[in-house]
């Protein structure tokens, strides 16, 4: 039984979807059979995407979820006494059906989704919860575990069937498996109320930000905003029948892109106030009560399961562990942040006076002339890079070639299986060697009916007891070319591509017995670490020099534009890094409060929560403010919102490590995979960080790629 997570970059979706491992025996297929019944007969047990239908998921989910609920029973039932085997094993082998239809159900629904599918995707999620609450809920399948949980020492267990026995009964017990009836029943009532809410909450935040937009009567006072973006203004106001008039929309985040363009100073003022109050205009699209109550029923759900706050509950099973690690990890940064975004600020000041403005920096300034100081500092225009990455080329000649100098690893392009759309490109790939590891599909390009962002994710987990080899995917949101243009990116996409191939590497080298354990089933503060570290390479010179070419001449990108791309990496971080750390900050805040708290008023408590934060809040604020900070109050990042970070220092560190021990090369690679890439969730993350490196991550590696001091050493 896993879950399995879609992994996305920084503010992305990460839609946990419950899966769960294989029957004992399915029926074997016959002709007109569901195609989720048996596994596919295709290399790898690749999805049968060539006889698939729409209609075959709903039926698949309600059946595979029927058969696994009776092969629990049977785990539960069993009336000799409990052993590994018996219980352990019997669960990793149970729900092969619903395994089949989840993974690939929730790869095409994000990636390729329609009308029937997002159907099927409203009607099977409330479904799946209570799925996953009928199995962890069970008494009897938990006094199994329990049992054997409490003479574990006795067992004579291999080490990764010690951490699968380890990391079930924490998960029962994280799920209030350990419970009486009346608190399990008390605990049933929490969820369910703190599930509406946080749909209200999701719900108020959607009509909060369409309602947000700024309505602005004069095209003038879009000055800067450029005529694709004005003529789109004029489109979006006449969609709300308000001819003649202009609609900016808003971005999810504080800062809105148009502020980076906007020259009247009144609009600028006038679009971020529209974006900061958006969620407490006072009408029913206000989410302070939803944000009080849902703080104060998580603190009590947290007492319940025997924990102090929220943020204990959340962290005990992530590497931080603590709250207070995650919050000393992001105070550790503050004084060299602080620095910076006094000397940032500063900066832009005197551009504002150099422009003949004199008014003092607010932080609806700051982009814009953040802009302008950049283009003076920097001299780098997108367009002039964007000849040297053509998307086919830096994966073959830049990420394959990463992946092959580090690991060994060849890629073969794969033709013969079926893909859920045209655009999808399949390779298997070929271990050092020479056998085969698993099977890797591309989904580079944006579509309508695609989810933002980029992800990665599985359609099959490894798994030695179940006999399954990584079956992974990579899918992105690149401009597709017109027919017979080539694909040209931005350096930024390139990062994306290392990225979420790393999180393919962390998948393809998983090599465990239970897929519970497998590939990227590990904590939200260490899933990043290895996606985060794969960016690296995107700059390191042998690969940069190989895969980025001109597309017409051929000719390796010139020094100076290289030179150029590494400088200006650094730029602004006082205010981007600022803004996140904020957030992060205010996050763990709300989740500290203890259940006997009164209920907070949401923006008293916010500001005085800013204040502790020794940062420039003033002109530097929160990346998402409480009453639109979705990724906490909807998202399922509560008390989570650090991990992003957590995991830049773990990944910053370790190739502060492999430059320290000659870089890009096979002995460092083959290293950091048996250390790391190829462990999946066998060990505790932090005695893996450890024996990886000889010592607890530090970050200073993180600071000093961002382009702030290292902290007073
Ligand atoms: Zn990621």
């Amino acid at each position: 039984m896993t879950r399995t997570a879609l992994l996305g970059t920084v503010g992305a979706l990460a839609l946990a979807a419950l899966t769960a491992a294989p029957a004992l025996a399915a029926k074997p297929a016959t002709t007109g059979a569901n195609p989720f019944a048996s596994p596919s007969t295709l290399p790898f047990e690749a999805p049968r995407f060539d006889v698939i239908k729409d209609a075959d998921y709903l039926p698949a989910f309600r059946q595979g979820m029927k058969i696994q609920l009776a092969e629990i029973k049977k785990i539960a039932d069993n009336p000799a006494a409990p052993t590994f085997d018996n219980t352990l094993v019997a669960m990793e082998k149970s729900g092969r059906m619903l395994d089949r239809v989840s993974l690939a159900f929730f790869g095409v629904v994000q990636a390729n989704t329609n009308d029937a599918l997002d159907k099927v995707q409203t009607e099977v999620s409330p479904l799946l919860s209570q799925h996953q609450d009928a199995i962890y809920l069970n008494a009897k399948l938990f006094q199994r575990v329990k049992a054997l949980y409490d003479k574990r020492d006795s067992l004579k267990l291999a080490p990764e069937q010690a951490q699968l026995l380890k990391v079930y009964h924490e998960q029962f017990i994280r799920a209030g498996a350990q419970l009486n009836d009346a608190d399990k029943a008390k605990l049933r009532d929490l969820n369910t109320q703190l599930s509406s809410l946080e749909t209200a909450f999701q719900q108020k935040l959607v009509a909060a930000a369409k309602a947000g937009g700024l309505v602005v009567d004069d095209k003038a006072k879009l000055a800067g905003l450029g005529d694709g973006a004005i003529a789109a203004a004029a489109e979006a106001a006449k969609e709300r029948k308000l001819d003649g008039k202009y609609l900016v929309p808003l971005q999810n985040t504080t800062q809105q892109p148009a502020l980076s363009s906007l020259d009247d100073r009144a609009t600028r003022q006038a679009l971020f106030e529209r974006g900061w109050t958006r969620a407490e205009m006072g009408d029913a699209n206000d989410t302070r009560a939803t944000i009080s109550d849902l703080a104060s029923l998580r603190a009590q759900k947290a007492k319940l399961l025997g924990f102090p706050n929220y943020a204990a509950y959340v962290l005990a099973d992530q590497m931080a562990v603590t709250p207070e690690a995650a919050q000393g990890f992001m105070q550790r940064m503050v004084p060299a942040l602080a620095a910076e975004q006094k000397r940032e600020a500063a900066e832009i000041q005197a551009q504002i006076k150099k422009d003949g403005q004199d008014f003092a920096l607010q932080p609806w300034d700051w982009a814009k002339y953040a802009e302008e100081v950049r283009k003076a500092k920097y001299d780098l225009d997108d367009g002039a890079l964007k000849p040297y990455f053509e998307v086919r080329t830096v994966l073959e000649e830049g990420v394959f070639y990463a992946a092959n100098q580090l690991y060994g690893l060849t890629f073969k392009r794969r033709t013969d299986i079926p893909v859920y759309q045209p655009d999808v490109l399949v390779y298997e790939v070929i271990d050092k060697d020479g056998s085969a590891l698993g099977l890797m599909y591309f989904d580079y390009f944006k579509r309508d009916n695609k989810s933002g962002g980029a992800w990665m994710s599985n359609f099959v987990q490894q798994s030695t007891l179940l006999g399954t080899k990584p079956v992974v995917y990579n899918v992105c949101n690149f401009t597709k070319p017109a027919p017979g243009q080539p694909a040209l990116i931005s350096f930024s996409d390139v990062t994306t591509m290392f990225h979420e191939f790393g999180h393919a590497l962390h998948g393809l080298f998983a090599k465990q017995t239970y897929e519970t354990l497998s590939g990227t089933n590990v904590a939200r503060d260490f899933v990043e670490f290895p996606s985060q570290f794969n960016e690296h390479w995107a700059l390191d010179p042998k690969v940069l020099a190989h895969y980025a070419k001109n597309h017409q001449t051929g000719e390796t990108m010139p020094a100076d534009l290289v030179e150029k791309i590494k400088k200006a990496a650094t730029f602004n971080q006082g205010y981007s890094l600022g803004e996140v750390v904020a957030a992060a900050m205010l996050d763990l805040e709300w989740h500290a409060l203890p259940a006997d708290a009164p209920k907070q008023d949401v923006d008293a408590f916010e500001k005085a929560a800013l204040a502790k934060t020794g940062l420039d809040v003033d002109d530097v604020p929160p990346r998402y403010r409480s009453s639109y900070f979705l990724h906490i109050w909807g998202n399922g990042y509560a008390a989570g919102y650090y991990a992003y970070l957590w995991t830049e220092m773990l990944d910053d560190d370790s190739y502060a490590w492999f430059k320290a021990h000659g870089g890009l090369t096979r002995e460092n690679g083959d290293r950091f995979r048996e250390m790391i890439l190829s462990k999946g969730h066998t060990e505790e993350y932090g005695p893996m960080f450890r024996a990886f490196y000889g010592k607890d991550p530090d970050i200073g590696p993180m600071l000093e790629n961002r382009g702030l001091a290292p902290e007073g050493k």
